[in-house]
């Protein structure tokens, strides 16, 4: 299965039993689970770490399955927040690009990485 095979739902509800069949509702509160994104992100960043931008290529080359593990992680976070939480994915996401292509118009922000 690939990413255009699945749909958030999916993935949410696989998320729900694992999480369920090990009995972590204790241990998931919002804060908790907001804590376990943050690390997940920071293990991510970790990768890269003193790293060169000229390096970039060969870390995403050789470092790819920590990679790759270290964004499923992320997203275990995302979803289970999400799911325990009561949070649509799609419709937040939805809202949330709306919101910044109305921030960052073409206009304004086309070749700029400027925080408007
Ligand atoms: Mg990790």
């Amino acid at each position: 299965m690939a990413d255009v095979d699945r749909n958030i739902e999916e993935l949410k509800s696989k998320v729900k039993e694992f999480c369920e069949d090990r009995d972590w509702d204790q241990y998931h509160s919002a804060k908790d689970l907001s804590i376990g994104l943050s690390t997940e992100a920071a293990e991510l960043l970790e990768i890269f770490r003193f790293r060169s931008e000229a390096e970039e290529a060969e870390v995403l080359q050789k470092s790819r399955v920590e990679i790759s593990e270290e964004l499923a992680d992320c997203l275990f976070f995302i979803l289970r927040f999400a799911q325990k939480y009561n949070f649509d994915l799609d419709e937040s996401f939805q809202n949330k690009m709306k919101k910044n292509a109305e921030r960052y118009t073409v206009e304004k922000a086309k070749g700029s990485n400027e925080k408007l």
